[in-house]
């Protein structure tokens, strides 16, 4: 069957590399930095490797700029991923595109067997979850078509594009206060918006009361943002009054939590109750085999460097219990 393998620079077309019939020493779901870097760090150890995802590059690939990458100074986020891409096609490493892992069953002997779009069906000894998460979204007008225009959902990443200017957080928990209070130290004005009380810890909420230019607007609902090509500012409601107002931003950075895509797993390995897989320090979970890199694990800090060390971390791992594997089977 023929596929689609993107080369970074333009497409080709190729032949289809993973087989049905091999038992993969690793098999790898997704394409997001996490699962890029185990490809890259499982190839090299010879490992027979291959990767399934259904969007490549993942989050990076919907980032417009990354200024956060060692040694990159700046560069867009579809750029990266033509990078990632192709360091990982030049080892060879079989990618299935747009192709959806739905089932993973462990079998009596311990493998694994993945079922993906398609009704393929393919066997692994061990397997890297590097599945990612989505930011949780607002769901409110001009939201959608204002994203990398002034609206961004990741304070860390984006906060250094707002030196001087006005900027709004929506949300009221530690992330949201605690990306209020790294903001303040670059823009004029930060106004959290939150459409309820705060749920942040007290040393926090005490941290940002202490910050001149933190206002806070609890109870209060955003409705829409405004902008044309680019945001102008929020229209919202007060929850008491029914009173709505426009408040005026040249960013607005929605701090109101990750969803993990944790579908395909949650009934096999231990989640935390963000549902986030809970890992190690090797990346391993409650389940002997299955390694976790990445956004979708407890892991803090959700960046793509973390995400790319820790897939590394989670290939070296799954190595290294293949290894012993293979000594207790001698
Ligand atoms: C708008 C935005 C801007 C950001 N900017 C920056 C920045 O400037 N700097 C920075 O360091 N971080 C930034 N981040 C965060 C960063 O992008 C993430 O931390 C990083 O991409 C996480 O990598 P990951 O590999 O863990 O997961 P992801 O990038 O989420 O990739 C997950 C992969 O899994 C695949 N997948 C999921 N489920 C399945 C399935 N069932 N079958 C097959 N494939 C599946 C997806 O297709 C995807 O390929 C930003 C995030 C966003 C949303």
């Amino acid at each position: 069957m023929d596929l689609k393998l993107d080369l970074g620079f333009g497409s080709v077309t190729k032949k289809e590399k993973l087989n049905e019939n091999t038992l993969y020493d690793m098999l790898i779901i997704g394409t997001g930095p996490a699962g890029l870097n185990a490809a890259l760090y499982a190839k090299r150890k010879g490992l027979e490797v291959g990767v399934f995802t259904s969007k490549q590059g993942g989050q990076v690939a919907d980032t417009s700029i990354v200024e956060n990458y060692l040694g990159i100074t700046d560069i867009s986020g579809e750029a990266l991923v033509q990078q990632f891409v192709a360091h990982v096609n030049q080892l060879k490493v079989p990618v299935l595109q747009d192709t959806f892992v739905n089932k993973i069953i462990q079998n009596d002997n311990g493998f694994f067997e993945l079922s993906v779009s398609g009704d393929r069906h393919f066997k692994t000894k061990t397997l890297v979850v590097a599945t990612g998460s989505n930011p949780r979204k607002l769901g409110v007008p001009g939201e959608e078509s204002l994203t990398g225009k002034g609206v961004s959902y990741c304070a860390i990443c984006d906060g250094p594009l707002f030196q001087d200017l006005d900027v709004i957080v929506s949300g009221g928990g530690n992330s949201a206060v605690e990306a209020a209070i790294d903001l303040s130290k670059v823009a004029r004005k930060v106004t959290i918006v939150h459409r309820s009380k705060l749920r942040a810890d007290q040393i926090v909420i005490d941290k940002m009361d202490s910050i001149d230019n933190i206002d806070l607007l609890i109870e209060t609902q955003i409705l829409e943002v405004l902008g044309d090509n680019k945001v102008s500012g929020v229209r919202a409601k007060d929850k008491n009054t029914g009173e709505e107002k426009v408040i005026e931003a040249q960013g607005v950075f929605i701090e109101i939590g990750y969803l993990p895509n944790n579908e395909l797993v949650k009934s096999l390995v231990k989640l935390n109750d963000h549902g986030e897989i809970i890992v190690n320090s090797k990346n391993e979970t409650n389940v002997g085999g299955i390694f976790a890199a990445g956004d979708v694990t407890d892991v803090p800090y959700k960046q793509i460097v973390i995400s790319a060390s820790e897939g590394a971390k989670a290939a070296l791992s799954a190595n290294d219990y293949l290894n012993k594997l293979q000594n207790d089977n001698a």
